[in-house]
């Protein structure tokens, strides 16, 4: 039999729990469409079938299985997705269908780390808008005698088995697959609003970035850099960094507001002990006023309680609530710095991170900062600043980085 009766393609899974009803359909279409955005570069077609999402060559005469390895791979990273499959696709023919499940059962075998002489497998097949004569049972025999046949040395486990070949009927097509790669999970970006990240070129605010995309959130990073007082280097960290999120598809617009003008001028006027948290204020503030404008609906920090002297609860509590009205979303709250840190290096942004440029932060720093602050300390020194005029040079001063991986993305009307 020819083998071009069997083409690779990727299947892509998603979670279905709380996407019953009319959620569903809107899930569906925002995976699609995110999808479609990050695999613009590969000549694929990328549509619905049956429970999954169908990534396919555009032309049989492509390298077909290059370009859905790299599909996959890409595929893989995008939110929503809760696993990606190598998969092949042949006619309602027997013979092909046979013939695919043992490349696969094949391929299984060789992922898998498990003693070959203990493995089990079972055969599952599924149904959809077909003709097809043949019904799942009489499918699990077909497929599940052909494979004992030429896998002697494997024992069926129907309960609990170590691998499944998974055989799909669907329309006038047969998809076979048996091995499958995690994805990063979570729902599409799009489905959850949007929301302002306070973004540094450190290791945490990335990550917490990521986490929130990864939740279905169109994520705005906000970066407050020390220019014209130091060098762009943290400008163009948070470039990249950003870049590298898109793997994901989770970065609308990179606003970055140079600071360093008035952050000297809150140093001059307010003492050193709450200089941090005078800036930190001023942050939130013109993040709050960008989200406003963007039409998020919360902000997201990348503080995790106690790491530095501005993150214990008191210093929390001084910088943010008070001067913002949206909810204040810290996903690292809880976390250690060695679980952000892997976090990051699987995410490819850790070695971005760990190239050291000055931001705003390290700029006027006082030699012991407040670590309890008194909130009437605080209320009194900010008091004595031009907040509104500060607010309004800063945002006059505001630059945007636009990207193209989230679809999701709306730009704010005035500008759109
Ligand atoms: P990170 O690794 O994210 O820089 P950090 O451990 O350095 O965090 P801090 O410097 O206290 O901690 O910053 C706490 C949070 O404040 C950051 O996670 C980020 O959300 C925000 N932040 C800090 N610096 C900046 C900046 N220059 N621009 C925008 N947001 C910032
Ligand atoms: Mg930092």
């Amino acid at each position: 039999m020819s083998s071009s009766k069997i083409t690779p393609v990727c299947l892509v899974h998603y979670h279905e729990i709380g996407l019953k009803g009319k959620n569903r359909s809107r899930f569906e279409k925002q995976l699609i469409t995110n999808l479609c955005a990050s695999l613009s570069a590969l000549p694929v077609v990328v549509r619905r079938i049956s429970g999954y999402v169908l990534i396919a060559t555009k032309e049989p005469s492509l390298d077909v299985a290059e370009v859905i390895g790299a599909a996959l791979e890409i595929a893989r990273k995008i939110p929503g997705v809760a696993r990606a499959t190598y998969a092949y696709k042949t006619e309602q023919d027997p013979e092909a269908y046979c013939l695919a499940a043992k490349i696969a059962l094949t391929e299984a075998l060789e992922a898998s780390s498990q003693d070959p002489e203990t493995l089990t497998f079972k055969v599952h097949a599924k149904r959809s808008a077909t003709t097809y004569e043949l019904h799942t049972l009489e499918l699990h025999q077909q497929v599940g005698a052909y494979l004992c046949e030429g896998f002697p040395q494997l024992k069926v486990d129907v309960h609990h088995p170590d691998i499944t070949v998974n055989v799909l009927i669907h329309q006038s097509d047969a998809y076979v697959y048996a091995h499958s790669l995690a994805g990063v999970g979570g729902l599409p970006v799009g489905t959850a609003g949007k929301v302002v990240a306070l973004f540094s070129s450190g290791f945490d605010s990335p990550v917490a970035t990521w986490m929130l995309g990864r939740r279905g959130a169109v994520m705005v990073p906000v970066h407050f850099s020390g220019r014209p007082m130091v060098v762009q280097d943290s400008e163009e960290l948070c470039i990249e960094l950003c870049e590298k999120l898109n793997d994901s598809g989770i970065i609308g617009r990179l606003y970055i507001v140079p600071f360093g003008e008035v952050q000297r001028e809150i140093a001059l006027s307010v003492p050193p002990s709450l200089r941090i948290l005078m800036y930190r204020r001023m942050m939130y503030l013109v993040a709050d006023r960008i989200a406003q404008k963007e039409g998020a609906k919360a902000l997201c920090t990348g503080e995790s309680l106690g790491q530095v002297a501005s993150q214990t609860l008191e210093n929390i509590h001084a910088t943010a609530e008070l001067v913002s009205d949206m909810p204040v979303l810290r996903p690292l709250v809880g976390s250690d710095k060695q679980e952000i840190i892997s976090r990051a290096q699987e995410l490819g942004t850790f070695d971005i991170s760990a190239t050291t440029a000055p931001d705003c932060c390290t700029l006027f720093m006082p030699k012991k900062p407040e670590t309890h602050a008194r909130m009437k300390e605080i209320n009194s020194a900010w008091e004595k600043l031009p907040v509104e005029d500060m607010v309004a040079s800063l945002l006059e001063a505001v630059e945007v980085n636009d990207f193209s991986a989230c679809p999701a993305y709306v730009a704010p009307k005035a500008e759109s």
